[in-house]
């Protein structure tokens, strides 16, 4: 029996594999473990992160560095990191995630792990929804098609867009889906799949179009042809080389994908007003700029080495982060001024500007820059913007993920997986996966604020769309079918997939992801299917 826990869940569990389909027993494969967000406390348990890592000075750091000439790194990219740091000074967390993630010289989606080995599954590091059971990839088909059908069953000009496709196995199962629905099974002119890994990369081609189909390269990406309906697809590093065409009804699905973008930390201090810096444009309009009372100001929370011998002990490694792995070369320091990140991101949101009277000293903050550009991407490809005009809009966007559903900011939500366990996320740079909560309020704001054409929908928490988008049904005739064609045992693992997915416990997916949907403004008269919609034909 193999095992893994999605990367919300923090302890390891045991491995449900992926409930078998009638088409495809193969591609029960994995399906197991741990997943990125560590399950149950995950708040409380990195609530320690900021606090823990900022006992030294920036000096102190450096003047260490240049001590320790010889100190052994636990990663290349580590020891590249330190060496930039001790030329520039200590790094935005924003920078540090981005090269653990995705940098050529050995990020963790990039080249970093082991050949025969991937991300996901028993032997990976977690396990993700599509990857348990096929059922999650097929509903995400049917609310596709959901939504064509709603808005008008248009014949051509249907793209289908995932954004991190980790081995392909979603849109698999989403492809496999529509080809049951021909009339819009036959509108869809490309697929496109963002994708930063060129590992997995491959394993998308392979899965989708087959081992032996070439992959060619072009200006725009990398082109093969999908195995379903010989259609086209493109890979491309980032969304912004997909074109933007307004004819283009784009159907858009992230899942797990906005957990892995970089971002920036903040703590709101007090600063006495004899060494206050010069008001940022927010401040200046605040009464205390202008008295001699101390002035509220962000300060960026920056990347730099531990000291050179640091144990786990002298860290104070957190009891919720196994200490298997070297001690973390890296620690959270806070800028003692201003960053330029610090003076204007925190700025850039009525949200993020409440917590001066809100909270007040101590408010801390997270900002995901990269998710709002790909928020607003979506939208302007749905709902059209000032640059990209769209007489109709048309297309809708689907993002599941984990983080708060109540709007509220995430903070202190940095976490690091490592063979299915909570390891820090300092530990071991490109050899661990690196994830952070989801701020669904934000990605609403920014959609809505980059496309009059659009409205959001939800976040609902994922087993509530499931179950409206009929999970029990369809995973019931393949729990059948599994036990009369492969024995009862089979039938009981598709059944125990599919719960986990809809489970609210502490150890199952169905309250701490959330779906949130992005769609063709409508004035909310019409709720998505899985929102509380009825299905429109
Ligand atoms: N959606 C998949 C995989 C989730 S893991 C699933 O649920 O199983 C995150 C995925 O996003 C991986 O495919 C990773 O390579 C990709 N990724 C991470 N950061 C990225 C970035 N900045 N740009 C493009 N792809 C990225």
């Amino acid at each position: 029996m193999k095992s893994a826990v999605p990367r919300a869940l923090r302890n390891a569990r045991r491995i449900v594999p992926r409930a078998s389909s009638t088409k495809s027993l193969s591609s029960s494969s994995s399906s197991s473990s741990f997943s990125r967000l560590g399950l149950g406390n995950n708040r409380s348990a990195t609530t320690t992160l900021v606090s823990q890592h900022c006992n030294f000075s920036v000096t102190a750091r450096l003047r260490d560095i240049d001590e320790d000439k010889d100190r052994k790194w636990s990663t290349p990219l580590a020891k590249q990191l330190a060496a930039a740091i001790e030329l520039t000074g200590p790094i935005p967390l924003a920078s540090f995630m981005r090269m653990c993630l995705t940098s050529d010289i050995g990020g963790y989606y990039t080249g970093a792990i082991e050949k025969d080995r991937d991300q996901f599954g028993l032997k990976g590091d977690f396990v993700t929804s599509p990857e348990i059971s096929q059922v999650f990839g097929e509903l995400i088909g049917v609310w596709f098609l959901t939504e064509w059908l709603a808005q008008g069953r248009q014949n051509k000009g249907v793209e289908l867009i995932e954004v991190g496709p980790g081995r392909g196995t979603l849109m698999d199962d989403v492809l496999r889906t529509i080809q049951s629905f021909p009339a819009m099974a036959n509108s869809i002119d490309a697929i496109y799949m963002v994708e930063a890994s060129p590992e997995l990369r491959m394993a998308q081609k392979n899965l989708l179009c087959g081992e032996d189909a070439p992959m060619t390269e072009s200006k725009v990406g990398y082109h093969s042809v999908c195995k379903y309906n010989a259609l086209p697809i493109v890979w491309t590093e980032t969304i912004k080389s997909i074109p933007i065409a307004s004819e283009k009804m784009p159907f858009i699905v992230a899942h797990e994908f906005f957990d892995a973008l970089p971002i920036h930390a903040f703590e709101l201090v007090s600063v006495p007003a004899s060494k206050s810096e010069p008001p940022s444009e927010a401040d200046k309009s605040s009464p205390s700029s202008k008295t001699s009372t101390p002035t509220l100001q962000w300060r960026e929370m920056m990347v730099s080495p531990t000291p050179p011998g640091s144990t786990h002990e002298s860290l104070n490694t957190p009891a919720t982060q196994s200490r298997e792995t070297p001690p973390p070369d890296f620690q959270l320091t806070r800028a003692t001024s201003s960053t330029r990140h610090s003076l204007y991101l925190p700025d850039s949101s009525p949200r993020f500007r409440a917590l001066k009277s809100t909270v007040g000293a101590g408010a801390l903050l997270e900002v995901c820059p990269d998710a709002s550009l790909y928020a607003s991407d979506f939208a302007a490809r749905i709902g059209g913007s000032p640059q990209h005009p769209k007489s109709k809009p048309s297309g809708a966007a689907l993002i599941l993920d984990y983080g708060p559903s109540d709007g509220t900011i995430p903070t202190n939500s940095l976490r690091g997986i490592r063979k299915h366990r909570r390891v820090s996320p300092f530990s071991e740079p490109g050899l661990t996966d690196l994830s952070v909560d989801v701020d669904f309020a934000g990605i609403a704001e920014s959609a809505t604020r980059a496309s009059e054409g659009v409205e959001v929908h939800g976040p609902i928490a994922q087993g509530d769309f499931l179950e409206l988008m009929g999970i029990k049904e369809r995973a019931g005739v393949l729990a059948k079918r599994a036990s009369q064609q492969k024995g009862e045992e089979a039938g009981k693992a598709v059944e125990k997939a599919w719960k986990r997915l809809i489970d609210r416990g502490p150890g199952g997916m169905g309250k701490v992801y959330q779906a949130l949907a992005i769609l063709p403004e409508n004035d909310g008269k019409r709720r998505p299917v899985g929102f509380g919609g009825d299905v429109v034909n």
